[in-house]
């Protein structure tokens, strides 16, 4: 099954609103085996959606279209099907009754522009939206098809679970399809595909698929193959293998996330967590507590942004600060060690970088960041450059000091880099 996904709406086109719904779109149909060739994205005008819909039936067996089908004026998506499916409005009781009945369960008056919403094309099958008033349509054009949904997520997203994708399964069958994951830290796409490719040309030969998925400061694999039982147990056999390649870097392979990963340990442990931060502002403990269950080992952390701060409230020395910088081996250490005491925990990370975009120099350029770990057998640190942006340098500290605790956990040797 071929699939174009088109996106109406002029707060699209002008960056106002992310196009969430195809992303959301395309992530649930490749689970399902389906095949997302082509996404648009067009302004609300009958014309502009017609040429569209003629386009995309030139070269797809699906389409599935959000947007404008709400109450105001600027709505026109149903106007413009029944025009091109020439299949005129007719006010159908079943929706009016379920516009009627939301609107009494919200306590609010109903407009004609509400009433409106239940005259659906002729010629539509109605998909319920149980979630709001807006109905998704199902348009059938020979062996075609043309699916309608509001443009509002939670509405979109709620019709499609519920009828339209089962439908799309029994009319074109979905080629069902297996997917794992392993997740890594702290190496970039092509150093990783560098060492493993001894095992991803096996996994070529076995037509076991690979996608590698980055995010900043993180590199998903996706492994797919049918779901035989012979490629699942290939699939498991090569997570297995790049994993225990790469420790250092592979910190799961299921849902879990970096932060969780590590909390677990900890809990395991028995052990806590503090951290000093001065380049991570907080967003280092704030990506711990986001983990339910943090409180059994996260015991607090020190924002120590200015000097004056690390020194009277981390007690770092002042004329270790003039003589090396605040972002140094000697000052992230400090950090770690006086925050591992004054925080009474067993772990304790430190952050002091140069985020950006300015504020670098040659010595120190913008990327430059020192990460800390006081730990029960002592304290390190070590220097990462990361590049100019200065919230992906954030993110990239974070993780990278969550991953050096969790390779300090289990006893991981870091390879040097
Ligand atoms: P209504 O007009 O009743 O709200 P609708 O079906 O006309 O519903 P839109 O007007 O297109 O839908 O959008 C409603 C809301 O959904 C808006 O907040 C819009 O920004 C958001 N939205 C629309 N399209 C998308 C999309 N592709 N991805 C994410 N959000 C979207």
């Amino acid at each position: 099954m071929k699939v174009e996904v088109i996106s109406i709406g002029d707060e699209l086109l002008i960056g106002q609103t992310i196009n969430t719904n195809a992303s959301w779109i395309g992530a649930q149909l490749n689970v399902r085996g389906a095949v997302v060739e082509y996404c648009s994205v067009i302004k609300d005008d009958k014309a502009v959606i017609k040429s569209a819909l003629d386009l995309a039936l030139s070269r797809v067996d699906v389409v599935i279209i959000t947007g404008g089908l709400g109450p105001t004026k600027d709505d026109i998506t149903k106007y413009a099907l029944s025009e091109y499916f020439n299949s005129e409005l007719e006010m159908n009781e079943e929706v009016l009754e379920h516009v009627k009945s939301f609107f009494a369960h919200i306590g609010k008056e109903m407009l004609d522009v509400n009433i409106q919403q239940a005259a659906l094309p002729k010629a539509a099958k109605v998909l319920k939206n149980e979630v709001g008033t807006a109905s998704g349509m199902w348009f059938e054009k020979g062996e075609q098809v043309v699916i309608s949904l509001p443009g509002v997520p939670y509405e979109m997203k709620q019709i499609l679970s519920d009828s339209a994708f089962d439908m799309l399964g029994s009319k074109y069958g979905y080629e069902v399809r297996y997917n794992r994951n392993i997740h890594l830290q702290g190496i970039g796409e092509s150093f990783l595909a560098e060492r493993i490719k001894d095992i991803e040309s096996e996994m070529h030969a076995n037509n076991i698929g690979l996608a590698y998925l980055p995010s900043p400061g993180l590199v998903r694999l996706r492994l797919t193959g049918t779901p035989s039982e012979d490629d699942k147990d290939k699939i498991a056999d090569y997570i297995e293998r790049i994993s225990l390649r790469l420790p250092q870097y592979v910190f799961g392979n299921g849902e879990n996330s970096l932060s969780k990963v590590v909390g677990d340990l900890l809990i395991k442990e028995d052990l806590t967590l503090g951290t000093v931060e001065s380049c991570t502002g907080g967003a280092m403990a704030n990506e711990i507590v986001s983990i339910a269950g943090a409180s059994q080992y996260f015991r607090g952390s020190f924002v120590s942004y200015a000097n004056e701060i690390k020194t009277s409230l981390v007690g770092i020395n002042k004329d270790d600060i003039n003589k090396h910088g605040a972002v140094s081996e000697t000052i992230v250490k400090q950090m770690a060690q006086n925050g591992r005491e004054k925080l009474n925990v067993d772990y304790c990370l430190s952050t002091s970088g140069i985020a950006g975009p300015n504020g670098g120099t040659e010595q120190k350029p913008v990327g430059l960041v020192w990460i800390g770990m006081a730990g029960p057998s002592g304290v390190v640190a070590k220097k990462f450059q990361f590049g100019n942006a200065r919230d992906r340098n954030v993110r990239r500290t974070i993780l990278t000091a969550l991953n050096l605790l969790r390779c300090d956990l289990l006893k991981i040797n870091i390879e040097k880099s």
